[in-house]
């Protein structure tokens, strides 16, 4: 296999993560047809009570009747109003195709609508469906509101048969053409609409040609193609059971009949579920007049797009195949030419596409893909859509579009997403370096990862303690593999797809993930993967870059993203060496900012992320969890804490704790000066700072058979015991521990107020924000909120300063978003904790669940997307808007935010926006990708 850059055609995987998030972020999963698809129900008649219309003439529709029309039909007509060379047509609306799929057979008026615009098509060409001396031939073609790329069926040629074949020949006054488009429609009808195996006809096919000696198709002769024709009629009847058949109109309706089945196949469905395409959107059907690319060297297909999808410049990109019909350009079995050898071969033809291609941007004010085809020299367009582009090319044609004045910022932001952003922000492999290709797969999990092939958990483990970089390949993973996959610098599978266990995991924990790579042989016995004759042993480097799904074998050499090197600062915009892309998110980050309501924060708690936080543009923290504090060497404070007997033991560890907690604020505070930082109170449950249960115990159990009793041991032990808890999530946590353990919150909350004072001695501008976690009830917030408030007075009296803290909490648990109206009377702020929030109104810990049944869940549908990953607007999301609601009516100026991770997702984000909160925080690499979403979200519901 090699690399083939210019092939544009053939990168779908490119999009395909930003496809889904522009789709579920621009229409949502559920509301999709909109207020669209109601006006076009209404305009086919459902509503007035009269006759549905179920079929358009491409004179009667526009690109925005996508819905209706599907995207193809849709666009078909927009291009044909622009009075360009497309040949004429009608479709079948996706509404038909519903009746259809519902009840089983076709609207009772379909077939009259059908022969009316037949009619009107026959007499526009002068000829009938299949007329023998000269026949009418169509396409019948599949077009879904969303693209789906090579899911469903197109039939070619619809309408030749023995009878008007001769005739078809005698018009083109070539007897080769005839029967060679004969037998395309033989095997496409065969294949699609009579569910022949198609691998029996490439059979036959191969063994014509060499019969002949020929290396391809077009050196086939007529005779040979008519005997061909014999073959794959006898392969049909022998395996369809019937014979092809005969009669066009026959032909052509079973052929529509078999595009509307085939939004129903399986690998439709799983490409809807992996894609988050509703499955009830149904596909329509275009019923095209043929045009012949393959009556010769002046005809040929081809594909083109109007600007380069790999980069945004415009410029010449496509292939183009002479003598050549329908797919043949992209099926690669004939050596395609660029595009620019069209200018050679017919110059006419190629400056009346450069204009087409230039009047089409101008029209959708955005990059298109086109296909056309040469008939004898004459042009025709067979259709165009806005194209699928790289995610840096998103950035870059959308701030060209800007320059060149044809969208504006606002429609600019709508041009990019955050998905595209952070595949910008990934390290990934240097471009410049040689690579050698082993094979593709499906990309599910961005990045770029380099390691020595092994084969399974325990190695993978193994390897990685010794300080070896391992890419862990399985032929799928399950639970077991969990910690070889957390070892692994990326995971590689050769089965399963989007949704497999490897994909959603690897997402979940940010690991690069190449999964269903197909070609691949993984031999986990004998460790060891193959392609073809190609072997890669266990301890081999391989390369995997879960962008693209491509792995290599050996080390590709791995660049940092300049656009982390421009959001880090140590690159510059307007440099050289940054380039157009760093160039155009500059400015698009700047468009986002402009518009954006929302504010962004960072979750973060040293001063190091806060740094980065700041560079990322973060506005404040909104999440600085102080477990981390309590860890290393003030452990040991803790268990004395842990342990005390007396208040005295007690307050001597506190005591010990106090200034160092103070000392990491005031670094804090001053990393983050005159902006706003949200302190959490200790949140886990003790245990967590107290020695492994078993170790402790198996040290205990030594030591007695050594009879060396070690007392402090002893009490750990008695105290794990005490403190071991059968569901730690829902024990004793959070605001639980400020109530039963005396002194503790009062000790953070001094250390906060302390270093605030401090701040404040030495000018600064400090903005501390004290947030009480997993509050249920009003009452545990007041008594904290009480002892906190004594405790900022005390300070303030002792250090002559006025701090302005304000107190908080989160809102973590569903009794608080309900109660949210009486717990907003003790809180000047909330902030949603979407994670505990979700892992209680969903009922299952996150831990537990992501590896053991959300794989079996995502591919069942019942989840579209993890609701860890994404909010669940519905469930989780109810909550948050009515404790919104609630808390507002308490408190006018109540300050809302939240600090999940869904803070970083762009499709929470967006939930966020509407429901009016105030900042989104998330970690700190994710700023960028919410400060554009958020941006987004101001345009998008502008
Ligand atoms: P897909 O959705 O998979 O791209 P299409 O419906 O576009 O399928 O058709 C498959 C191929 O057949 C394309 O190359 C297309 O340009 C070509 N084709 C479709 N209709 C016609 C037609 N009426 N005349 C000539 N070629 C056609
Ligand atoms: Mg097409
Ligand atoms: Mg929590």
């Amino acid at each position: 296999m090699s690399e083939n850059k210019d092939r544009p055609a053939k990168q779908p995987e490119h999009t395909a993560p930003t496809e889904r998030t522009g789709k579920a972020g621009a229409t949502g999963p559920t509301g999709s047809t909109g207020a669209a698809g109601g006006a076009e129900r209404a305009r086919a008649g459902e509503k007035s009570g009269a006759a549905a219309k179920y079929v358009y003439d491409f004179t009667e529709g526009n690109k925005g009747m996508k819905g209706l029309l599907g995207g193809k039909g849709a666009n078909l007509a927009e291009m044909t109003n622009l009075g360009l060379p497309v040949p004429p047509g009608f479709t079948i609306s996706t509404e038909a195709c519903k009746v259809y799929l519902a009840s089983g057979s076709e609207p009772a008026t379909l077939r009259r609508e059908v022969s009316a615009h037949l009619a009107a098509l026959e007499e526009t060409m002068g000829k009938k469906l299949g007329q023998s001396d000269d026949p009418l031939l169509v396409s019948v073609r599949s077009g879904a509101k969303f693209s789906m790329p090579g899911m469903m069926d197109t039939v070619l040629n619809v309408g030749l048969s023995d009878d008007s074949v001769d005739g078809l020949a005698a018009q083109a006054g070539d007897e080769r053409f005839a029967w060679d488009s004969y037998r395309r429609l033989i095997q496409m009808f065969g294949t699609t609409v009579l569910g022949v195996d198609g691998e029996l006809f490439e059979e036959a096919l191969d063994e014509a040609k060499h019969g002949r000696g020929a290396a391809t198709d077009v050196e086939l002769e007529a005779p040979d193609l008519k005997k061909l024709v014999q073959s794959y009629k006898k392969i049909v009847s022998r395996e369809a059971g019937r014979e092809f058949p005969q009669d066009p109109r026959e032909q052509m309706d079973l052929a529509v009949r078999s595009v509307f089945e085939s939004w129903n196949t399986d690998r439709a469905k799983l490409y809807r579920r992996q894609e988050r395409i509703p499955g009830d959107l149904g596909t329509a059907v275009n019923i095209v007049a043929m045009v012949f690319g393959n009556l010769g060297p002046d005809s040929g297909t081809g594909v083109a797009f109007t600007r380069d999808p790999a980069s945004g410049h415009q410029g010449v990109y496509g292939d183009y195949l002479q003598n050549a019909q329908g797919e043949d350009v992209v099926a690669g079995i004939r050596n395609t030419v660029p595009l620019a050898d069209l200018e050679s071969i017919d110059k006419a033809s190629y400056d009346q596409l450069l204009g087409i291609m230039e009047t089409l941007e101008n029209h959708y004010l955005d990059l298109c893909d086109i296909e056309f085809t040469i008939e004898r020299g004459k042009l025709w367009m067979l259709q165009t859509r806005v194209g699928k582009r790289t995610a840096g090319a998103a950035f870059r044609i959308a701030t060209q579009l800007v320059d060149q004045g044809l969208i504006d910022e606002a429609e600019a932001l709508r041009r990019v997403n955050g998905a595209q952003l952070a595949q910008l922000m990934f390290p990934r492999f240097d471009d410049d370096a040689k690579r050698d290709l082993l094979g593709r797969g499906i990309a599910a999990s961005p990045g770029a990862a380099v390691g020595k092939a092994v084969f399974d958990s325990y190695t993978a483990i193994k390897w990685s303690r010794s300080g070896e970089k391992v890419i862990l390949v399985r032929r799928e993973t399950n639970p077991d593999d969990l910690e070889g996959m957390i070892a692994a610098e990326g995971i590689l599978t050769s089965r399963g797809g989007k949704t497999s266990h490897a994909a959603v995991v690897a997402r979940g924990m940010g690991k690069t993930c190449v999964c269903g790579a197909e070609e691949l042989e993984v031999d986990t016995k004998k460790r060891r993967l193959s392609v073809g004759s190609r072997v890669v042993e266990e301890g081999d480097v391989i390369s995997i870059d879960g962008s693209t799904g491509k792995v290599y074998l050996g080390e590709v050499p791995v660049v940092p993203s300049p656009v982390v090197e421009y959001f880090e600062g140590r690159m510059h915009a307007g440099a050289e060496e940054a380039g157009e892309l760093v160039g155009s998110v500059h400015r698009m980050m700047a468009y986002a900012d402009r518009r954006r309501r929302l504010r962004v924060r960072a979750n973060a708690d040293n001063t190091e992320d806060a740094l980065r936080a700041r560079r990322f543009g973060a506005q404040g923290i909104g999440l600085c969890r102080t477990e981390h504090m309590f860890l290393g060497e003030r452990r040991e404070m803790v268990e004395r804490l842990i342990l005390a007997d007396t208040d005295e033991e007690r307050e001597a560890a506190l005591g010990q704790l106090l200034p160092l907690q103070r000392a990491d604020f005031v670094e804090l505070l001053e990393a983050m000066d005159g902006v706003p930082v949200t302190v959490r109170l200790l949140d886990p449950p003790l245990h967590e700072f107290l020695p492994d249960i078993t170790e402790l115990s198996v040290r205990v159990a030594l030591a007695e058979a050594r009879r060396d009793h070690n007392e402090n041991d002893l009490r750990l032990l008695q105290a794990v015991h005490k403190l071991h808890e059968q569901n730690p999530m829902l024990g004793l946590r959070g605001v639980r521990l400020g109530l039963v353990i005396p002194g503790l919150f009062a000790m953070q909350v001094r250390a906060i107020a302390e270093a605030a004072a401090e701040r404040k001695g030495a000018k600064g501008d400090p903005r501390a924000e004290i947030m009480i976690p997993l509050v249920g009830t009003v009452q545990e917030l007041e008594i904290v909120r009480d002892e906190a408030e004594q405790v900022i007075a005390d300070v303030e009296r002792a250090t002559g300063t006025r701090l302005k803290l304000s107190l908080g909490t989160m809102i973590e648990l569903p009794r608080a978003a309900l109660t949210a109206g009486q717990i907003a009377e003790a809180a000047e702020f909330f902030s949603f904790g979407t994670n505990d929030l979700t892992q209680t109104v969903w009922g299952f810990s996150r831990d537990d669940v992501e590896a053991s049944f959300f794989t079996a869940y995502l591919e069942k549908g019942i989840f579209g997307v993890s609701p860890f990953e994404t909010i669940d607007r519905d469930g989780v999301g109810a909550l948050v808007r009515d404790a919104c609601r609630a808390g507002r009516a308490t408190r006018p100026d109540l300050k809302l935010g939240i600090c999940g991770e869904h803070g970083g997702d762009p499709e929470s984000v967006h939930f966020f926006h509407e429901v009016g909160l105030d900042y989104v925080s998330c970690s700190p690499f994710r700023i960028p990708v919410a400060r554009l979403e958020a941006g987004r979200a101001a345009v998008l519901g502008a």
